[in-house]
């Protein structure tokens, strides 16, 4: 009995011990700690960018954290418990916004959590649910992780800040088409189709008016005409042309009936995948980007993009810097963690 009595306190002992050992993975790197090696270098490189974009420009500390298990770190509770404490002793987020965000993947646990700063209160529950169900397990249930996790980020930037990254100096304009845009794909497919039936109709409808407004000649004051799309290939010069088969810049013609005076307007596209070409000037150069060597904490990564042009067939790189990667626990005062809590908002999930 008394035997009995003791291993029982001895397993009790244990079982306190076990529990008081929990740890929390190192605090490493600022912005993605990927302890389960879900990423390559160079999507973590991706991601870093644009969470650093945030940081810089709404002052928002989003991190990414992956680990094996839970139980690796002594952890045998819910995700919800481990992913606070966490949040907590990291101190993610600004300590009088407690405005911070982590997604938490675990991977063989095959639970992820969204832990948002006490600061949002449960406003970003639902949304961070959502996020969670189309954006990320959708992803991992076809071992997708690396996209998951990259969609997921990118939505969730998009929750808080209310711009895609990469948007946040694009013009109101195409912030407010962007947002349009998300708004009928939320909608759902079959929903939006009537309304993108008619969107090149009123797109057209709106341009029209702008574009329609009668030009005066400059050297005879006549009224001027524009040239059919079909008619006026003859006045646009051959990159011209180019840039409109791209449909990344739409040309008008037009010209005066008495004196033969032409005008051409371009009007860019307002999404287009092209740029302007470095040697020819046209839109008309697609880039491709690598990561040529990771950042670490002691020095700056490369990245390489090669751009080729459709028109003058130029080729040609433009290498950039990858700026060195940030301590979050280091004892210099940029890039560490700002100390805010979170009071378990969020949202969680498995797949
Ligand atoms: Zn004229
Ligand atoms: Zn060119």
């Amino acid at each position: 009995m008394i035997k009995y009595l003791f291993s029982g306190v001895l397993l009790l002992g244990l079982w306190v011990s076990t529990a008081l050992a929990q740890s929390f993975p190192e605090d490493a790197d600022f912005y993605v700690n990927d302890y389960a090696d879900l990423l390559t270098d160079s999507q973590e490189e991706d991601l870093r960018i644009i969470l650093d974009e945030l940081y810089t420009q709404r002052g928002i500390e989003f991190t990414v954290l992956t680990i094996t298990r839970m139980s690796d770190y002594g952890h045998t509770g819910s995700i919800e418990s481990f992913a606070t404490d966490l949040f907590n002793t990291w101190g993610i987020g600004n300590a009088e916004r407690n405005d911070g965000l982590l997604l938490l993947v675990s991977h063989l646990d095959r639970k992820l959590r969204i832990e948002v700063g006490a600061g949002y209160g449960n406003t970003l529950n639902d949304p961070m649910a959502r996020v969670i169900d189309t954006k990320i397990v959708p992803n991992f249930r076809l071992d997708e992780y690396a996209d998951g996790i990259r969609s997921g980020v990118e939505e969730v930037i998009y929750q808080v800040a209310g711009v895609t990254p990469g948007a946040y100096d694009a013009s109101p304009w195409y912030q407010a088409w962007i947002r349009v845009g998300r708004f009928l794909t939320d909608l759902g497919f079959l929903l939006i189709l009537p309304f993108a039936a008619a969107v090149p109709f009123v797109v057209r409808f709106i341009r029209r008016i702008r574009r329609n407004r009668p030009r005066i000649c400059p050297n005879d004051g006549a009224q001027m005409r524009r040239y059919l799309e079909e008619t006026e290939d003859d006045s646009l010069s051959p990159g011209q042309l180019m840039e409109e088969q791209l449909e990344s810049v739409d040309y008008d013609v037009w010209y005066c009936n008495s004196c033969d005076h032409l005008t051409i307007e371009g009007y860019r596209a307002w999404f287009s995948r092209y740029g302007a070409c470095r040697e020819c000037g046209f839109r008309t150069v697609e880039g491709d980007s690598r990561v040529v060597k990771s950042a670490t904490y002691s020095s700056t990564g490369l990245r390489e993009t090669d751009y080729s042009c459709h028109h003058c067939d130029a080729q040609y790189t433009i290498t950039s810097t990858i700026p060195k990667r940030k301590r979050s626990t280091s004892s210099s005062s940029s890039g560490s963690r700002g100390g805010g809590r979170s009071s378990g908002g969020g949202a969680s999930g498995n797949w």
